[in-house]
Parts: C-alpha cells; sequence; structure tokens
C-alpha cells in the first residue's frame, strides 16, 4: 500500500506589517498573506510548497540576502532551501 501527502496552503486574510524596519521590504512579500509555518516546512514537499509561494516574489532577492547575511539555517528565504543557502554560502566563501 502506498500513501500520497497532499500539501495545500490557504492564504490568510491578515497582513503581517513591518514598518520602519531594516526588513520593512517584507511588507511586499508574497508571504504576508500566508501563515508562518508555511515557509518552516517539515519536508521536502512542504519546502516545494514554499518556493512555488515564493516563486515570482518582488522582494525575493532582499528576502535571500536578508537571509544569509543573518545566517538564517531554517526555512524557505528568497525561494532557497535550507541547503540551498548553505551552498550559496560555502560557494561565495570559495570565491573571496
Ligand atoms: S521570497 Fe518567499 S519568503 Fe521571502 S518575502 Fe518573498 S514570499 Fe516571503
Amino acid at each position: 500500500m502506498s500513501a500520497t501527502l497532499q500539501v495545500t496552503i490557504q492564504p490568510t486574510t491578515k497582513k503581517r506589517v513591518f514598518q520602519n524596519s531594516p526588513t520593512s521590504w517584507m511588507n511586499d512579500g508574497t508571504c504576508r498573506i500566508y501563515p508562518p509555518a508555511t515557509f518552516f516546512p517539515i519536508d521536502g514537499k512542504g519546502v516545494i510548497a514554499a518556493q512555488k509561494i515564493c516563486k515570482g516574489c518582488p522582494v525575493a532577492s532582499s528576502c535571500l540576502e536578508y537571509a544569509l547575511s543573518e545566517n538564517i539555517e531554517h526555512g524557505v528565504w528568497g525561494g532557497t532551501s535550507e541547503r540551498e543557502r548553505r551552498r550559496i554560502t560555502k560557494g561565495r566563501l570559495n570565491v573571496a
């Protein structure tokens, strides 16, 4: 017997607001209408679901750079998984 896990993420109606903050770019993130837990998935399917939301986000590059500069290990940021960010960081360290 095989089981298939279906991940469905529903947007919320609440908007999170970050003003006068170095993270004010978050106001424009596509994720602002989704539950934060969406971006801290527990499995690969959750990562893919979060990355689909990040795709086309107007602040994805700011989000990614923030996660890299703050060494944020967990979650999907800027459309990247934890593993992808480790690779980016390692690549940048090798270039420097
Ligand atoms: S790239 Fe993803 S996590 Fe970052 S602000 Fe956009 S939607 Fe949110």
